[in-house]
């Protein structure tokens, strides 16, 4: 049984007074339109209004929606539209509401229409593709001249007050070689109460224009776009962005190309004839037709054509490929007409699919995330802008909580942009890994609605982000797919401090499961590479466990809590000689040594302890012995953790903790502010090496040293007689030779110029305290 249709496309006049050739009528496949009645008839018109009304009173719905269309509606002329207006409104208004709204070209919108709309409550849509560049480049009269100051003028008089109530909004159809941004600004610069952003109409036989070497240019267009409005505070709504994200979010998406709702959509021809949406013009001609019209065939009817009927059966009506996607719930496979390709039809994800793997995610990850290019990422990173008391607080050295928590924040944006990313990547390879990775991908979105805590609890565990690095850049993961599963794995930790009860299949890797920032189960695979799982409140059991369980260990002293983390994976994130699973006795030293050497700082260093504390997740232990120089270190892509060995004696351990700490702060600044320029190859002879260092070298150096010389200041000053006396001096040099170097490279930016002098202010405050 077919859906009730609320939604219909009255198509009033079959021509138009501009030749766009990016137009879907004219320039595609369906030609139907040379056969058609240049403008519809009164009596057309009237049985159609009967049709809509009969329709609305038999399913008594409350609302409905009727678009006048064309070509271009104007043509009619406004005596003649106020004849169907008028019908309409007769017919259908006694019945139910009747939303009822124009979409023009604009080119001939005067006072008299104007007022013929206010007569009415006629809401007018205007086509606008941007910037007078940018809508000339397809939206001109036949003789190549601009329609831009005609649609200019005309919205400036539906921005006139006593017809801004019936301004809809603006159309824009997307060219990929327009600037996007220039595009953005000159739509908003219109006022317009709503913008659409319309994808070119295209299928696989006629594929969108791409430019040479792009494979997704209009995610990167549209992902520009929804970067700059998060940033602009959604000043306007945009129609496809938050379509997709109310369609993720399980409500209606009030959209034919975002969701599985039913699609309940009839276009009436300027002859009677019922048809499809106008989509499937760009598939063959007379595709939108249903052979049905208005005299002799009821709503019902039309609506039980199998065309129209296909697209109310959801996620059911879709190809395989799109019924395995993990965002077909935002997608819906996008636009029926955009999935057609001869020899199988509609059987088919979108030709934007690679575009909407990539866009989706960013629209549905919200407003935290917003995309921009960095040197650090190439895709989809966080936007966040750090308050300058932040920043400068951060800058002479400590940082404070607040501190932490902002970057902390922007650290998590950038975490679902790359997570989501690697699940966008995932394809329907039938392996038991690839399985496990896409059903754990559908658990965690669904917990990330419903648990966000939970979530966002286990992929900000440091190690996340490395994994999610390494399976972004296939060249660097051993085991492509085993690598893809550890998604799984994510979402099980998630159930886990959720408290979900579920079952899934996890990838195993040397005898165990791993749960991030839980722990690992040994289990027996057999001859397979994945194990079932069963998640619970009480904990966890595999179908074929052993019953060894290895939970990750904590250390947790005042404000510190940090995990030992000597089982996850993908802990070694920079070649550190990691060590193993460690003995109880091991584990007793490392567990005593922290807690003394947080206690410690705590006493010597507590504005550098309290950002530790409030930082600091997880300290991986280097295998004894296998250091060498390199006793410590942290990672660009494993924010929060630092990898250690253990030193033999806890002012060492504070030392390096201190240290290390200042590189997991400067190096999430980094991404995000520019604080040097990248291109910038120079290398610079610091103190603390002996081969020279890139400026950003130099810059995270003195930074780390900023922190370790006020650590033995304070022992200079408690023992003034020991080794202090020689360190604390030394290390102050070396940060005051580090700055000089810094200020007089030339290659700061003005945020870099601004950091480095806020680490000058604190060596001037030491000069100051004698
Ligand atoms: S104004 Fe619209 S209907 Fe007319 S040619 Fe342009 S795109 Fe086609
Ligand atoms: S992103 Fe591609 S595969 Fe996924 S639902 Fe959309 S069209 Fe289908």
């Amino acid at each position: 049984m077919s859906v009730p249709v609320s939604q219909y496309v009255l198509k009033v006049c079959g021509r138009c007074d501009l030749a766009c050739d990016h137009c879907y009528v004219y320039e595609h496949a369906d030609q139907s339109w040379r056969a058609k009645p240049k403008t519809i008839a009164a009596a057309t018109a009237r049985q159609a209004a009967r049709r809509i009304s009969e329709h609305a009173r038999t399913h008594r719905l409350n609302q409905v929606h009727v678009v006048l269309h064309g070509g271009e509606p104007l043509l009619l002329g406004q005596d003649e539209l106020r004849e169907v207006i008028s019908t309409l409104r007769s017919l259908i208004d006694p019945v139910t509401r009747l939303d009822l709204k124009i979409h023009t070209n604009g080119v001939r919108l005067d006072e008299g229409l104007c007022a013929l709309f206010a007569d009415y409550g006629v809401r007018v849509g205007v086509s606008l593709d941007g910037d007078r560049g940018a809508n000339d480049r397809h939206r001109r009269f036949s003789n190549g001249r601009s329609s831009h100051p005609h649609v200019r003028r005309a919205l400036s008089l539906l921005r006139k007050p006593e017809y801004r109530h019936l301004y809809a909004g603006l159309l824009c159809t997307i060219d990929v070689e327009n600037d996007p941004i220039a595009v953005y600004e000159a739509l908003l610069a219109e006022a317009p109460p709503r913008l659409d952003l319309l994808l070119p109409h295209a299928t696989w036989d006629y594929p969108p224009h791409r430019p040479p070497g792009q494979r997704t240019p209009y995610a990167a267009w549209l992902g520009r776009i929804h970067s700059r409005w998060l940033a602009d505070g959604r000043p306007v709504p945009i129609r496809f962005f938050d379509s997709l994200t109310a369609a993720w979010q399980g409500r209606p998406s009030g959209s034919e190309g975002a969701g599985l709702d039913p699609v309940d959509l009839l276009v009436i021809e300027t002859d009677g004839s019922w048809e499809q949406a106008d989509s499937l013009k760009t598939a063959f001609e007379n595709a939108p037709a249903t052979g049905l019209d208005v005299f002799s065939h009821s709503v019902d009817q039309a609506a039980a054509h199998p065309g129209v009927a296909a697209r109310q059966s959801g996620i059911a009506a879709l190809c395989i490929t799109c019924r395995k996607c993990p965002l077909v719930r935002a997608c819906g496979g996008g636009l029926y007409g955009h999935r057609h390709k001869s020899g199988n039809g509609f059987d088919n994800p979108s030709v934007y699919c690679d575009d909407l793997k990539i866009l989706i995610p960013q629209v549905i990850a919200g407003p935290r995330t917003a995309t921009v290019t960095t040197r650090h990422h190439d895709s989809a990173l966080a936007a966040h802008l750090l308050p300058d008391r932040v920043f400068d607080l951060l800058a002479t050295g400590p940082g404070d909580a607040d501190a932490m928590t902002s970057l902390a924040d922007s650290q998590w944006s950038i975490i679902r942009a790359l997570v989501a990313k690697v699940a966008a990547g995932l394809d329907g390879k039938r392996s038991e890994l690839r399985r496990a990775a896409v059903e754990g991908w559908m658990l965690l979105s669904a917990l990330d609605a419903e648990r966000p805590e939970a979530v966002r609890e286990i992929l900000t565990y440091p190690f996340v982000q490395a994994w999610a690095m390494r399976c972004l850049l296939p060249a660097t993961s051993a085991d492509f797919d085993l690598d893809c599963a550890h998604l799984a794995g994510l979402a099980a930790a998630a159930a886990l401090r959720a408290g979900i009860d579920t079952e899934l299949i996890l990838p195993v890797r040397e005898g165990f499961v791993h749960l991030p920032g839980v722990g690992a189960l040994a289990v027996e695979t057999g001859t397979g590479c994945t194990s079932a799982v069963r998640v619970s409140p009480r904990g966890l059991s595999a179908r074929r466990g052993t019953g060894g369980w290895q939970a990750v260990r904590h250390v947790t002293v005042g404000k510190m809590s940090v995990t030992v983390e000597d089982i996850d994976p993908f802990r070694d994130c920079q070649a550190w000689a990691v060590a193993g699973r460690l003995a109880p006795r091991t584990w007793k030293a490392w567990r005593l040594a922290l807690a003394a050497a947080a206690r410690q700082l705590a006493v010597e260093l507590p504005a550098y302890a309290s950002a530790i504390g409030a930082g600091l997740r997880s300290v991986v232990p280097m295998r004894p012995g296998a250091a060498g120089r390199h006793q410590s270190g942290t990672a660009r892509h494993a924010f929060a953790a630092m990898a250690l060995a253990l030193p033999g004696h806890v002012d060492t351990l504070s030392e390096r903790l201190v240290h290390e700490m200042q590189h997991v702060k400067l190096t999430a600044l980094c991404d995000l502010c520019d604080l040097f320029d990248p291109a910038d190859d120079t290398v610079y002879m610091v103190p603390w090496r002996s081969d020279p260092r890139p400026i950003e070298g130099v810059l995270q150096g003195t930074y780390a040293y900023l922190a370790v010389a006020e650590l033995w200041r304070f022992r200079s000053r408690q023992a003034p007689d020991g080794e202090a006396r020689r360190l604390s001096p030394m290390y102050q040099s070396w940060v005051e030779e580090g700055l000089e170097t810094l200020l007089g490279a030339g290659t700061l930016m003005p945020d870099g110029e601004r950091f480095v002098n806020g680490m000058r202010s604190t060596v001037k405050a030491w000069a100051d305290d004698g």
